[in-house]
């Protein structure tokens, strides 16, 4: 390969965040190349791994129709609910204890609906969320968690809609091609320095858009930042996120910001391989522990497990898992929910036990202290409320009285054989600690606060949206309108 490419943008990745930014910054007349680490085989970073689930503010069907098609039948048969502007904050401010950065989220909250649509104009097929996110309530379908919109073939899908656009558009794509440092001359950014198959190569550019992800994939940094024990996380996604972005701003003076401390992190199979599997994408994942029990190796119950919609819980109970002895959790349900679990609950690769009572489950529990299992159980179920009727589409009240912690939801005596355990421990999806960035035009700015000429960066590398925990689908969704406007801030720099 040529060892110099000169080009307007260089968009450095080339997961959800990086495309967004490419379509963007070509839309303003300006010559595109996107650098990904990875092979074209294994591209796409995380959000080739995502669900697909978006979450976005509306208001009405009226709405949800900008997004996508919806046919009367579906429209009369179906509560898809809001996801009104003001609940979408509550929820980013409820979930980040108040520390989202009010700006930012701002800008995620009411440019999201926009963008939804600039993603469907782009290709990107959206549908309702039948299969995940609701349920028959007196024959009609109701949706909870305030997201009934998913990608069509999810993650995997929304990336295979965005390259063809990127394709359509004439960007140019340079693969097995990792950043490596930043050209910068003390007062503006003028392109990246790169190793593509084991050769240096400089790509020379008016501005370069970081879009690269965070720092999940590297045990070092996890380490570093999020403390002992991260080492041991299994990586849900993509093993090419090791920080490199970070790095090569942090070294040319761009401002830290946001929780370097924290991560979202799920449950996931105990035995998952190392890093994610794309034919298995986010399926290793178990997240209907809100209708069972969550049990660690002691044999005891250790977080709420009905706080909230898992939607809600789910981001931060993977660093619960961490924390115990031994970094796994088992999840214990009776068959009364069988038919509530998720699919991911019923694909090959699982590890799962079954047994016709508690007394014989117990020993089958690797790990687990049997006797104190056992007793746990006891309590637990003598603590459920009988009284409060269990209901999976709403938040139930239903809840235990007595026993710590509580369970203030969907909490239902484990009585019914058979009865199902599964084996989880903690699996990273992405680091919350990011640079510091200008709202209106995504670019980075310098620990003095002021914006670093041609630098411009995107979706995981953002700091300041998510502390300690986050609501599910926003992932997508921030990386598409932060890399729109990253994007498009760089493409008219490059040519003004
Ligand atoms: C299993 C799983 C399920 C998820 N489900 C959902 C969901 O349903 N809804 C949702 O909203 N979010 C979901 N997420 C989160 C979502 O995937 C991420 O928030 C989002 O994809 C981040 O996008 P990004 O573009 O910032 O990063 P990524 O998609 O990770 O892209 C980063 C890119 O940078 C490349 N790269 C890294 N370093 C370099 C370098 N030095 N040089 C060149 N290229 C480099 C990578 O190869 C990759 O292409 C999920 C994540 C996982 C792992």
């Amino acid at each position: 390969m040529d060892p110099l490419h000169t080009f307007d943008v260089v968009v450095v990745g080339k997961g959800n965040a990086a495309l967004c930014a490419a379509l963007s910054a070509r839309d303003q007349g300006v010559r595109v190349a996107m650098l990904e680490a990875a092979t074209e085989d294994e591209s796409g970073g995380n959000s080739r791994f995502a669900g697909g689930v978006m979450r976005f503010a509306y208001e009405s069907v009226g709405d949800l129709k900008q997004v996508t098609e919806l046919t009367d039948d579906e429209i009369a048969t179906s509560d898809f609910g809001t996801n009104t502007r003001e609940e979408y904050f509550d929820d980013l401010y409820r979930l980040t204890s108040y520390r989202t950065d009010a700006d930012l989220s701002e800008t995620l909250v009411t440019k999201s609906l926009e963008t939804m649509a600039w993603l469907r104009s782009k290709g990107a097929r959206f549908v309702p969320n039948y299969g995940r996110q609701s349920g028959l309530v007196d024959g009609k379908r109701k949706f909870f968690g305030r997201l009934p919109i998913e990608v069509s073939g999810g993650g995997a899908g929304l990336v295979q809609y965005l390259d063809g656009a990127a394709r359509k558009a004439g960007i140019e794509v340079f693969y097995e091609t990792r950043a490596t440092s930043l050209i910068y001359d003390g007062a503006k950014v003028h392109g990246v320095r790169a190793q593509c198959k084991g050769e240096p190569v400089e790509f020379r550019a008016r501005s370069v858009v970081l879009a690269c992800g965070g720092f999940e994939a590297n045990p070092e940094w996890r380490t570093r930042y999020l403390g002992p024990g991260w080492e041991l996380a299994k990586v849900r996604g993509s093993r090419f996120n090791m920080g490199d972005g970070l790095r090569m701003a942090l070294e040319i003076g761009a401002a830290p910001y946001g929780n370097w401390s924290g991560c979202h992190a799920t449950g996931w199979d105990r035995y998952a391989p190392e890093f994610g599997d794309v034919n298995v994408g986010d399926q290793f994942q178990k997240h209907s522990y809100i209708f069972g029990l969550l049990i660690n190796s002691s044999g005891r119950r250790f977080v709420d497990e009905g706080w909230d919609f898992h939607s809600f819980t789910y981001a931060k109970y993977g660093g619960e898992v961490l924390k115990q002895p031994g970094q796994f959790a088992w999840q214990v349900f009776d068959s009364k929910v069988k038919n509530l679990l998720r699919s991911e609950y019923r694909i090959k690769f699982v590890t799962k036990v079954t047994a016709n009572s508690i007394e014989e489950l117990a020993p089958q529990l690797e790990g687990v202290d049997p006797a104190q299992f056992v007793k746990t159980v006891r309590e637990y179920n003598a603590a459920v409320r009988d009284d409060v009727k269990f209901d999976h589409t709403v938040k139930d009240g239903k809840c235990t009285v007595g026993v710590e912690p509580p369970k203030s939801n969907w909490a239902q005596k484990l009585d019914t054989p058979p009865f199902d355990a599964y084996a989880t421990t903690c699996g990273i999806t992405f680091t919350f600690g990011g640079l510091r960035i200008d709202r209106e035009s995504g670019q980075v700015l310098n620990v003095h606060f002021h914006p670093i000429p041609g630098l411009y960066c995107a979706g995981e590398m953002v700091g300041g949206l998510f502390y300690f925990n986050y609501p599910s689908g926003t992932g997508l969704v921030s990386g598409a309108v932060f890399g729109r406007i990253a994007g498009t801030g760089a493409g008219q720099a490059a040519r003004a």
